[in-house]
C-alpha cells in the first residue's frame, strides 16, 4: 500500500529552513499534490527524494527499503522518474533520439521508443527537431522521457506551468492514465488541476507540513485557508 515514506526530512540553507521536519506517505497508485506558497519548500523537497539534495536528517523509505543515501542515478534504477522545472530535453536531437537517450540501456529502440511516444501521443514525431517542437510537446516530450522506464513513482515539478488551457485538458487526461501503474507526486500552483487530479495532498509552508488529506479535507481546513488559500 505505501511506496514511499519520509520522516523527518530537513534541509537548511544558511539560516533559512527549506525544509524542516517533514513526513511525507505516498500510497501505491496515487495522485497526491504538493502545494503551497512561494518558497515553502516544495522543490527542495522533492529534490531530497529524488536524490538531488541530501536531506540533513530524515529518512526515505521506497518499497520498505532504506534509499536516503542512493545517488539519484540509482533511483532511477528503482524507479523513481523525475521532470524538472526547467525544460531538460536535448534540443537539436531528434525526439526519437532524446527517448532513446531516456531509455538508457533499452536494447531494442526501434520498439521501444514508439512504444514510449505512443502514451503520450507524440508517435507522429520521432523525426522532429525537438528544439523545433512546440512548448507543450516539448513539456510532453518531457513527460515521455520521465516515463520512459516506467517509473513506479514520477515527480512533476510545475508540469503544466506556460501550458495553453487545451493542453492542461490533456495533460490531466495523460496524467490519470499512468495511475495506479505510476504513483504520481505533483508539485502544481494550478488549484483548479489540484483539486481536479489529486486523490491526496500534502501542504507546506515555511518548510513544514501543515496538512495532508484529500481535496475536501484540504479545502475545508482552516489553517490551510490562512496560510494558502485565502480564504476562499
Ligand atoms: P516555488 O513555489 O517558488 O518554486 P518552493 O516551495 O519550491 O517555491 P523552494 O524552491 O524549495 O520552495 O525554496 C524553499 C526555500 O529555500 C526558499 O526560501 C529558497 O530561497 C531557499 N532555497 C532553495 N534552494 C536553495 C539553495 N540552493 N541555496 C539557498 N537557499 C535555497
Amino acid at each position: 500500500m505505501t511506496l514511499l515514506e519520509a520522516k523527518g526530512l530537513t534541509r537548511h540553507f544558511g539560516g533559512i529552513r527549506a525544509v524542516d521536519g517533514v513526513d511525507l506517505t505516498l500510497r501505491r497508485g496515487e495522485i497526491h499534490a504538493l502545494i503551497g506558497p512561494n518558497g515553502a519548500g516544495k522543490t527542495t523537497l522533492v529534490s531530497i527524494l529524488s536524490g538531488r539534495i541530501a536531506p540533513q536528517s530524515g529518512v526515505i523509505r521506497f518499497e520498505g527499503e532504506d534509499i536516503t543515501a542512493l545517488p539519484a542515478h540509482r533511483r532511477v534504477t528503482r524507479g523513481v522518474a523525475y521532470t524538472f522545472q526547467i525544460t531538460s530535453i536535448y534540443p537539436r536531437l531528434s525526439v526519437f533520439d532524446n527517448v532513446a537517450l531516456a531509455l538508457r540501456d533499452s536494447r531494442d529502440l526501434a520498439r521501444d521508443v514508439p512504444l514510449a511516444l505512443a502514451r503520450t501521443g507524440l508517435e507522429g514525431f520521432a523525426d522532429e527537431t525537438a528544439g523545433e517542437l512546440s512548448y507543450g510537446h516539448q513539456r510532453l516530450l518531457e513527460l515521455t522521457m520521465g516515463l520512459a522506464l516506467r517509473p513506479k513513482l514520477l515527480i512533476l515539478d510545475e508540469p503544466t506551468q506556460g501550458l495553453a488551457n487545451e493542453d492542461i485538458a490533456g495533460f490531466k487526461a495523460l496524467v490519470r492514465s499512468l495511475v495506479p501503474e505510476t504513483t504520481v507526486l505533483l508539485i502544481e500552483h494550478n488549484m483548479e488541476v489540484v483539486m481536479d487530479l489529486a486523490d491526496r495532498i500534502t501542504v507546506l509552508n515555511f518548510g513544514r507540513s501543515l496538512a495532508t488529506g484529500t481535496p475536501a479535507e484540504i479545502r475545508a481546513n482552516p489553517e490551510v485557508q490562512a496560510a494558502y488559500l485565502g480564504g476562499d
